[in-house]
């Protein structure tokens, strides 16, 4: 194995994502990079299963919920998927030995398999895309924000409460001064 395929795609092309986000830039900042790979897993559970990496990254524009300005939302994702060849397999817990020994966990059923990847169905119907839009669709926060608003910050700075009437002049405008003086 070790397939690999890469691409992009405007984030604008993925209805799904874009669906309530304000303008997404046009050109380079508007696109979403992807990268796939496809292996057998090597340990455990998951030996000689296939699985496959998927890696996206986009940069789409959000509003945030405390100051209503756009802000640019990095991100740098990657899900590990299973691949199994029918519908059928997806809820096959079978598959993964002997979940029986685990019955006397009660309570939580199948919890044990929680951090094993999540099961697609990879037969020629896979669509990567999809996949690509469910990822970016669980990246972007459900209530984005900025880590500091600029707009809080700029208030803070424009008006400090002891400002004196006069205003110092800025050191540019005290240099753009000096260059027209000769
Ligand atoms: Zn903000």
């Amino acid at each position: 194995m070790g397939k690999e395929a890469q691409g992009t795609i405007p984030l604008v092309r993925l209805t799904r994502v874009v669906d309530g986000l304000p303008e997404q830039p046009q050109g380079d900042a508007g696109l979403v990079t992807w990268s796939v790979r496809g292996e057998m897993g090597k340990s455990g559970l998951l030996m000689g299963r296939p699985l496959l990496h998927i890696h996206v990254q986009a940069n789409p524009v959000l509003i945030c919920q405390r100051c209503n300005e756009p802000f640019v939302y990095p991100i740098d994702s990657e899900v590990l998927l299973q691949l199994v060849k029918s519908e059928a397999d997806l809820d096959d817990d079978v598959s993964y030995g002997d979940p029986s020994s685990e019955d006397d966990e009660g309570e939580e059923g199948n919890g044990f398999v929680s951090n094993l990847p999540e099961k697609v169905v990879g037969s020629h119907h896979f669509d990567l895309l999809a996949q690509i839009e469910d990822e970016l669709i669980l990246s972007v926060p459900y209530v984005p924000k900025h880590d500091v608003c600029p707009g809080a910050l700029a208030k803070v700075s424009e008006a400090p409460p002891e400002e004196p009437a006069v205003k110092r002049p800025s050191p540019f405008a005290v240099l753009e001064q000096l260059k027209h003086k000769d």
